[in-house]
């Protein structure tokens, strides 16, 4: 299960547009006009509804091939918006998700941003785990349990890109900022490869 591939459960098409694809990735024309569009801080390529193939893809190994078009896109819209991010940084998943998948997915797009914008990426932040209080996935309640991010090391830069894979309520995205800027950072932008919802 570890390393199921991903062609194996969605066929190898284009995980955007569902053209046909000799290797796993996206479509050359979907890589042509990826976009990121951008919201308040945060700069994402699509609405959830259109990515979702995306982001499942890029939870399974042969989805690595989809980090780079996506990383692009981000960091061009990360430079449009002006934005003078000193480094990069993901959302930390628990320690068990990285175990049984090999890598937490939006660190390889966190780091793969940070090579486009030519800052470093730190990984600068932990994850308690709690035992869940209800079934909802985290993300979908209104808030996290206080001190559920927390801050491993000195924060050597001020001004902060945060990377996740999806954006949903923002809970996730506002828990880790407070954690950030309690480091002392002074500004945090987002980047996501969706957003589920306005805010
Ligand atoms: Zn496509």
């Amino acid at each position: 299960m570890r390393w199921l591939r991903i062609e194996r459960v969605l066929g190898l098409s284009c995980p955007l547009c569902g053209a046909p694809l000799d290797r796993p990735g996206l479509c050359i024309r979907c890589t042509n006009t990826l976009r990121a569009g951008r919201r308040h801080n945060l700069v994402f390529l699509g609405r959830y509804r259109e990515y979702r193939r995306v982001v499942r893809a890029l939870k399974f190994r042969g989805g690595r091939a989809l980090v780079p078009p996506l990383a692009r896109a981000l960091a061009e819209g990360v430079r449009e918006a002006g934005w003078d991010v000193e480094a990069v940084t993901a959302v930390p998943t628990t320690w068990w998700r990285i175990w049984r998948r090999g890598y937490n997915p939006a660190e390889l797009l966190g780091r793969a941003i940070a090579r486009e914008l030519g800052v470093p990426y730190r990984r600068v932040l932990g994850r308690r785990y709690f035992r869940s209080q209800t079934r909802r996935p985290a993300d979908l309640r209104a808030s996290l349990p206080a001190g559920i991010f927390y801050l491993r090391r000195e924060l050597p830069e001020r001004r902060w890109l945060l990377v996740d894979d999806v954006w949903t309520t923002g809970a996730t995205f506002r828990a880790v900022e407070r954690a950030l800027r309690a480091g002392g950072a002074e500004a945090v932008w987002g980047a996501v490869i969706a957003a589920r919802r306005s805010s």
